[in-house]
This record gives C-alpha cells, sequence and structure tokens, in this order.
C-alpha cells in the first residue's frame, strides 16, 4: 500500500518533501510551512500506508522556524490512529548534502496510521470534548468574529456581579502555543471541580484568540496583517480579533472591583522552562521584577515538584516593535490601560529539562496556576 501524507484536518501543516520506502522503517522528509508568517513552527500531519513498519519523520528546515536550528532537545508528538498522544525520543541530527543539518525522529508504533505535531495538538473539538465533561461549569458567549468568518468566544462561569472578584484568561494569541492551551484546560476542570474557586471568583476566558490561525494550522507569530499580541492599543486595535477581545475585556472591568489578566503563551521551542517574561516597556511600563516575580515565584512554588520549572522568571527589553503596525501586546495593554494587575506566562513546549511534559502534566500546571491566582486574588494583593 502506498503511503499518503495528509494535512487536510484543523491544525494541519506539513509540505512532503519525499518518502523513502527501501528501508525497514520508511521515511517522510517534511518542511514546517510559515503560511502567513514569517517564519514557521508549527507542524501537524499525519501519514497513513504504514503497515506497521513504523516511520521517521526528518525535518528538512530547521532554519526557517522561529528559534532556529537546535533542534537536538525535542521530542514531538505522536499518536496512533485516534489513540492517546505520547513524545517521542530526541532527534538524531542528521548532515546533509551542502553542508546543512535535518533532525529525524524515529516512531516505531505498530499502526497504519501515525499522527504528528511538533506539540500535543489543541483544536476547538479538544476544548469541546473537556467542556462536555464538566457539567456546565461554564457557559460559552460569542464576543466577535474572525476575519475568515469564525466566531470568537469566551467561557464564563458567571457574569460580574460588582463584587466578586474577577479574572480574565486568554490563549492562543499566537496560534501555535498549545502548551498554554493545555494549561487553560487544566485550570478549568480544577475549577469546574472545586466549589471553592468556582464560587468565589468569576472567571472568563478566550482560549483561541488567534482562531482563524489555530484552524488554519499557522504557527500565528507575527502573521499578516499583524501579531494579535502586538496589536492592542494605543490608538486602536490592529486586528478585529482583539477589538473582540478588548471590548471583553472592559466589559468585565467596568463591574468588577479588583481583575486579574493572564495571557498564556509558549517560549522559543527548545527551552525547558515554564515563566512569567517580565517586560521593560520603557516609561509607561517599566520592568517591576519585586512584584511581577512575586506571582511568578508563587506558581512555581504551587507546580509539584516533577514538573516545577527551573526558573520563575526572565527580564525581557519590550521595546517597541519596528514598523508600521507596532502596538501593544495584551499584558502591556491591561497593564497600562486598564491599570490592572496583568502577567504573561509561558510554557515550555518540552518539560522542565527532567521531565518531558504530558498532556496530564500540562493539565497539572494549570491546576496549580488556578490555585496560585485564586490566593493572588482572594488576598487581593496588586502585582505593581
Ligand atoms: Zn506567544
Amino acid at each position: 500500500m502506498a503511503i499518503s501524507f495528509q494535512t487536510d484536518f484543523p491544525g494541519g501543516n506539513g509540505q512532503l518533501l519525499s518518502v523513502d520506502e527501501s528501508a525497514d522503517r520508511p521515511a517522510v522528509r517534511f518542511a514546517t510551512e510559515a503560511k502567513n508568517c514569517p517564519l514557521g513552527l508549527w507542524f501537524h500531519f499525519r501519514v497513513s500506508g504504514l503497515g506497521g513498519a513504523g516511520v521517521r519523520c526528518v525535518l528538512v528546515n530547521p532554519e526557517q522556524t522561529l528559534d532556529g536550528t537546535d533542534w537536538s532537545g525535542n521530542c514531538i508528538v505522536y499518536r496512533i490512529g485516534k489513540g492517546a498522544w505520547a513524545r517521542t525520543g530526541k532527534p538524531l541530527r542528521i548532515e546533509v548534502v551542502g553542508g546543512r543539518c535535518e533532525w529525524a525522529w524515529d516512531i516505531d508504533a505498530t499502526g497504519d496510521e501515525i499522527e504528528v505535531a511538533f506539540c500535543f495538538p489543541y483544536q476547538l473539538a479538544d476544548l469541546e470534548a473537556t467542556l462536555s465533561q464538566l457539567d456546565g461549569a461554564f457557559a460559552s458567549a460569542m464576543i466577535g468574529m474572525t476575519p475568515a468568518g469564525r466566531q470568537i468566544v469566551r467561557l464564563f462561569n458567571r457574569l460580574p456581579d460588582g463584587q466578586t472578584p474577577a479574572v480574565f484568561l486568554t490563549g492562543r494569541h499566537h496560534a501555535g502555543e498549545t502548551p498554554g492551551s493545555w494549561v487553560l484546560d487544566g485550570l478549568l476542570r480544577h475549577i469546574a471541580s472545586e466549589k471553592r474557586l468556582h464560587e468565589q471568583i468569576t472567571w472568563w476566558a478566550v482560549p483561541f484568540v488567534d482562531l482563524d490561525d489555530v484552524v488554519d494550522g499557522s504557527y500565528g507569530k507575527d502573521p499578516y496583517p499583524c501579531d494579535c499580541n502586538r496589536a492592542y492599543g494605543p490608538g486602536f486595535p490592529r486586528r478585529v480579533e482583539i477589538a473582540a477581545v478588548m471590548a471583553d475585556v472592559r466589559r468585565l472591568q467596568q463591574e468588577t472591583e479588583h481583575l486579574f489578566f493572564i495571557d498564556l503563551h509558549a517560549p522559543g521551542h527548545n527551552e525547558h522552562g515554564s515563566y512569567v517574561p517580565i517586560y521593560d516597556w520603557g516609561k509607561d511600563l517599566p520592568a517591576s521584577p519585586a512584584a511581577q516575580d512575586e506571582f511568578a515565584e508563587q506558581f512555581r512554588a504551587a507546580c509539584p515538584e516533577d514538573i516545577r520549572s527551573p526558573i520563575a522568571h526572565v527580564i525581557r527589553q519590550g521595546g517597541a516593535i519596528p514598523g508600521p503596525y507596532s502596538g501593544f501586546a495584551a499584558q502591556r495593554w491591561a497593564a497600562t490601560a486598564l491599570k490592572i494587575d496583568a502577567v504573561l506566562l509561558e510554557i515550555s513546549y518540552q518539560g522542565n529539562g527532567k521531565t518531558y511534559y504530558t498532556i496530564e502534566d500540562y493539565r497539572r500546571l494549570g491546576s496549580s496556576l488556578a490555585e496560585t491566582i485564586t490566593e493572588q486574588i482572594i488576598n487581593r494583593r496588586p502585582l505593581a
């Protein structure tokens, strides 16, 4: 049976270059597709017709991925048919003609069809599956449309009542950053199972900000026409998705005494740490390590030891993004325009340097995050 390569499903990404069936284990050479971005990173494809022989997957264009060519510590993910996702081992570095190198992951799996991705995929169907297990703990509301005509959805456990402290979470400002989604998934599950958290706090969340790129399988970093996380004020939002999110955060703020904003991301592809990047955005929002560092340390300490990050925060130079589309990141907008506590959290694609995270590990991080936010907001300690 001929081997075939497919990406025609939500989140699909990958360009097939060649199939070598001469070895015992067939080898599939593929490129990440940058699609509407300057650089790629996300990939997700299905190889069928393998007849139980396993597969070698070879990434041919690491130079064209954000953060570059060193993929030596990156364990990607796979599943057989519709089975559970698992991690591969580390890749082999393969020297190729012309002085370049490519990265190869060998997957020894029975089964005719193997699905492969950069990290655990998280699509609308995954969110729907989780919500269906949470007994109506969260309702969902449409808050706007994407350029392609998809509905942007916000989850909520209740409407604000003026008294209850509130949290606004966002995910997938960068579409390929799925670790943040699995953490949000774990957070939602934890809140649904802990009456105290569900009752004491108003939780709102927009799980997929850059929804079009999530479905289209684009990494979504700096995409056309502009990066969702550089599209906030101070003039006007530079993307319709962000207009919807900004209006929704303001809607919650108007009826809430104390609001906490948290934006979930993923760091470089080969970073083995999850942390709060503390940006120095200049005079309107100088880096405030003493304040955001406290949240970062609390979150790190709250995480189970086996999956705890080696670092809690990193100081970064934010600066203005050059070019005509310069705008604010969500965290900067929330902190400066709304003057509310706001944190960005990077969740590793890989793990903490000792453990490569599973889906369940990401969910455990989400439980820890829910507890950390609750402690922060119930104690009402402003970050800055
Ligand atoms: Zn990001």
